[in-house]
């Protein structure tokens, strides 16, 4: 005979009434819930909703059995639903879609579904209150960093002017080199802050050809300049002259951020190998070092902002901790990823996949 667990924990059979009040009381709480609730069947048609789900799709009973895609429209939802319900086509599916309601404007939606047999949960929820939050996030940030530019400005000409002073007292020069650093880091953290607001902020933006030959030949230009004082080998190898479609400041602050850092945690007199190949899903951008490595807890979290595994190192290099951060981001608008390989003491590769979508071959003109 089936067992559960009583309420001490111990097994005891399950009584067909027992499971009747059970289902009763699941029943009345998916209808209780707050959030839409739908179950569909094996042709996508609905077979089971909660008030909530006939509130916000003006459900009636005639409608059991009628395709999700009826009540649905949201093209980024159809999207959503089919690769959840692909075998094996897992990427971002775990996260769900969100969406602006298409009943009123100034409301987000979140839908995630589940697929259990041949049939699946639909779960939609209200995250109008985390997307303003979020929202607000972004505007406190980008308004700070705004505020803070002009006082920055005035202070890094002023500290400048005294510090070429001729007969400034010795006993003030070093207390002047340090306030000098100190503001042209936080000038750093603040342009890197603006940066990333702005491509948060940007809900589209213009996308044009881009010549990788010439961007990466500028790109290496600068890691070569930088590399002075570490004395690296650098070496830049183009595989194909395949362009991208895409924005040119972003990419570029991406690239560089990338080799920049392959400069600053590889020890003097390493070996950095940049480059640019085709693949089969399009083509791939990477960097390679043979520097002081990551361990592998900490790569998961590296494109979180000012997240440093040791934040001395990152200050010392004049690093601002967000990097990586607008990597992730400027990939994100270009629908390519990041790749970290790495091994600690050993090295690293990193390397950016673009897809095909965004491959482009050079005019002919
Ligand atoms: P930072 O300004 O500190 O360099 P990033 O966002 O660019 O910030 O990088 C985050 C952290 O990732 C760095 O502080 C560093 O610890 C680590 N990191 C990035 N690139 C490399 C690399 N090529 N080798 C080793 N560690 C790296």
């Amino acid at each position: 005979m089936p067992t559960e667990n009583n309420q001490q924990g111990k097994l005891e059979p399950i009584s067909q009434q027992n499971t009747t009040d059970q289902l009763k009381k699941i029943r009345s709480a998916l209808l209780a819930l707050r959030d839409a609730v739908i179950l569909l069947n094996d042709d996508d048609g609905l077979e089971w909703w909660n008030q909530a789900a006939e509130d916000l799709l003006l459900l009636q009973a005639a409608d059991k059995g009628k395709h999700i895609f009826d009540f649905i429209r949201v093209p980024e939802f159809r999207q959503y639903y089919q690769a959840a319900t692909t075998p094996n086509d897992g990427d971002g599916v775990h996260d769900g879609v969100h969406m602006v309601s298409w009943r009123d404007p100034n409301r987000y939606l979140k839908c995630e579904l589940t697929p259990f047999g041949d049939e699946k949960l639909l779960i939609i929820y209200d995250v109008t209150r985390l997307h303003n939050l979020e929202e607000m996030r972004r505007d406190f940030v980008a308004n700070v960093s705004h505020e803070l530019r002009t006082p920055l400005t005035v202070m890094m000409g002023y500290l400048e002017n005294f510090s070429d002073q001729p007969d400034m007292p010795a006993h003030w020069r070093r207390g002047f080199e340090l306030m000098s650093q100190q503001t042209a880091r936080m000038n750093r953290v603040v342009n890197d802050l603006l940066l990333l607001s702005r491509i948060e902020i940007e809900e589209t933006h213009e996308l044009n050809y881009i010549d990788m030959t010439k961007l990466l030949t500028h790109v290496y230009d600068d890691a070569q300049a930088y590399n002075q004082e570490y004395g690296h080998t650098i070496h830049l190898q183009i595989d194909t002259y395949d362009g991208l479609q895409g924005s040119e400041m972003y990419l570029n602050s991406a690239l560089s951020n990338l080799v920049i850092n392959a400069v600053k945690y590889t020890p003097k007199g390493g070996n950095i190998a940049i480059s640019w190949t085709k693949t089969a899903e399009g083509c791939r951008f990477a960097v390679e070092d043979n520097g002081i490595g990551i361990a592998p807890e900490h790569i998961a979290r590296l494109t979180e902002r000012f997240y440093r595994i040791d934040k001395g190192r990152s200050r010392a290099t004049g690093g601002t901790g967000l990097g990586l951060a607008i990597v992730k981001h400027v990939l994100y608008q270009h629908e390519a990823n990041l790749q970290i390989e790495s091994v600690e003491g050993v090295g690293s590769t990193f390397s950016m996949v673009f897809p095909a979508a965004h491959i482009r071959s050079a005019p002919t003109n």
